[in-house]
Formats: C-alpha cells, structure tokens, sequence
C-alpha cells in the first residue's frame, strides 16, 4: 500500500547511526524527506525506506522549510550548513534549521546568527539516549532556540523523542547535553575507581555493587555500566571516540566561560590514553580498563539481576 505523505516536508542530512533511525520514524509518521549524506550506501538505507535523495544539502534544503542535521561534530556541521552546496546557498526564507549533533555550544550560536543573517532561525537540539532510543523513538531532546521558533519544530522532534525539552537561547542545548557528559564521564570514572579498588583489596565488586547501587551512590549510570565492566560486554553503546569529542567540546566551552574544568580533564585524559591503545570503539564503560592496566586487576561478576 502507498503511504500517504501527510505532513510537512523535512531535508535532513546525516544518515549515519543515529540519523538512519530518527529518519525512518519521521518517514514512517508520514513526512517526506529530502535526504542526503557523504555516504552513498546511508543515503541507499533510508532511500529503501522512502526517503528522496539529493545532490547537496543546498538542494535538500531548497525542497523544504523544515532542516534536521544529524552530523558527527561541529566542523561537518559548519561545512554542511555554511559550505559550498551548503544549506545555506539554498535555504528558503523563514526555514528552521534543527541541529540535532553534539557540537560546541559557541559554535551554536555562531551559526544561529548565521541562520538567521541568511533569513531562517536554528534551533540546537542535541539528544540522548543512544541508537537504541532512536529506533525506538524515545530520545530526549535538549533544545535552545526561540520559543516560538521551537514550537514551530516541537512535533517533529515529538515524533523522534519522549522528551523534549526547551533549556534556553540558540546553545543552550548543547550547553546541556554537555554538562549531561560531564556526569556522565565523571560518574564511570567514579564507578570504575570504586569497584578496581574493591577488587585489588580482595573484596567481591559484584557483591559492592549490589550493596551499594539503592543507596546515595546509585545511579542510572551505575546501573548500565557496572554490569557490562563486569561482565566485560564493552561493544557500544556510546563509543569512548564520542565521548572524547564530547568532553573536548566541554573543554572549550569551559575556556569560552573562563571556567577550569579539574574533573573533566582527568576523565577526558583517562579516555584519551584508551583512545591511544586502540580502544576508542569500545563502549564508555571501558574507562574501566584505565584502572584495570595500572593496577594489573580485572573486576569480573556473574549476570547482575
Ligand atoms: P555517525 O558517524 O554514525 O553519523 C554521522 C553521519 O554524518 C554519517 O553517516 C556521515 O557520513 C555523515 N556526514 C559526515 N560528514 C558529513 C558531511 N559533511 N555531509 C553530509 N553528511 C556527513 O554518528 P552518530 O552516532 O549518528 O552521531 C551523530 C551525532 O549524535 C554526534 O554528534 C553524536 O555525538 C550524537 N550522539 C550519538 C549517540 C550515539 O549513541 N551514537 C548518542 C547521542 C548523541
């Protein structure tokens, strides 16, 4: 049976692990998209889902007044909205451009002014929750913009997330999903000092774990990554390269704020020395292996309930 497209047109650019999702839940909601990325098979995935390719993201954007990016960094964001071809050469009038990558939140606000010199309005909104809430189409949604702008934008975003939420202005978005890495980074860090030090003592970390995880020290963190440090499942997840990048970006926006960022650093430098040992690829909860090689200790448990 044909589907019928009932709602508004979308380009949306960066069809990669997250993006290939987010896009089939708008394409199976009833948007046309205007699809494009570098990389010819992801066009082809979302393509098979009823996405319509094209040659540029000038082009994508020409199609409609409605632009989601899904892009790794702030460079390739800045390249796919301010380049050649860019989504900014063929923009509509009074589009909205909705930037859903992780990048620096002053470069957020560097392009917002650049949107909004070229006619249109951004709005940032980065996400969490990884692939699978993107599949499932219960991300959370971190969002900075005008408020009317972003109620303009709010059921798109709906239709991708269980949670969307408006922080601030244009960089408050990715201000939020950067403090959210903060605690996140520095809580694994916490986790992974905690439970090597109960082992290298002699001390069962499973049975620390169970003691400790429904008092003050438990978290959702704790939750999903002690298991997997014990059971030693360290495929991603969220991949310890994005973290790095992440945590990059809070550098920055710590040197933009004129703020040191003591916690940050040393998470980022554990992560950075993992990175250096071929380990980028390997879930965030492998910072694990930071402590495990300097005290020659490995934490193992059985299946945690
Ligand atoms: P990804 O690398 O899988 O996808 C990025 C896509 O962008 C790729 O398909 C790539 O080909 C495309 N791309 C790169 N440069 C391009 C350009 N110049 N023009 C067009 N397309 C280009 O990354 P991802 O995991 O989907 O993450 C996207 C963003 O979401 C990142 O900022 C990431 O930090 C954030 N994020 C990821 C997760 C996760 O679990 N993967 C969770 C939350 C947030």
């Amino acid at each position: 049976m044909e589907k019928q497209a009932t709602r508004e047109a979308i380009a949306f650019i960066g069809l990669g692990i997250m993006g290939k999702p987010m896009a089939g839940n708008l394409l199976k909601a009833g948007y046309t998209l205007y699809i494009y990325d570098i990389l010819p098979q992801a066009v082809e995935a979302v393509e098979k889902m009823g996405g319509i390719p094209c040659a540029s993201p000038k082009e994508a954007a020409s199609k409609a007044e409605r632009v989601l990016t899904m892009l790794p960094n702030s460079p390739e964001v800045k390249e796919v909205l301010l380049g050649e071809n860019g989504v900014l050469q063929g923009m509509r009038p009074g589009s909205i451009v909705v930037d859903m990558s992780s990048i620096d939140p002053n470069v957020s606000v560097e392009l917002g002014k650049k949107v909004a010199e070229a006619g249109g309005f951004l709005v940032d909104a980065p996400v969490s929750g990884g692939e699978p809430k993107a599949i499932d189409g219960t991300l959370s949604f971190m969002c900075g913009g005008e408020p009317e702008v972003f109620e303009k934008v709010r059921p798109i975003l709906e239709t991708m997330g269980a949670s969307v939420t408006l922080v601030g202005e244009v960089g408050s978005g990715n201000m939020t999903k950067l403090a959210n890495q903060i605690v996140v980074a520095l809580n694994i860090a916490a986790v992974s000092e905690a439970l090597v030090l109960a082992a290298k003592s002699g001390v069962d970390p499973e049975k620390v774990y169970k003691a400790i995880r429904g008092g003050l020290a438990g978290s959702t963190v704790m939750d999903a990554k002690a298991p997997m440090m014990m059971e030693r499942r360290f495929d991603p997840g969220f991949r310890i390269d994005l973290h790095v990048k992440d945590l990059n970006n809070a550098v920055q926006a710590g040197k933009a704020a004129e703020m040191d960022l003591p916690l940050t650093h040393m998470a980022l430098d554990m992560m950075k020395r993992l990175q250096a040992e071929g380990k980028g690829k390997l879930d965030h909860s492998a910072l694990v292996q930071y402590y495990e090689e300097r005290e020659q200790v490995e934490i193992k448990g059985g299946k945690t309930p």
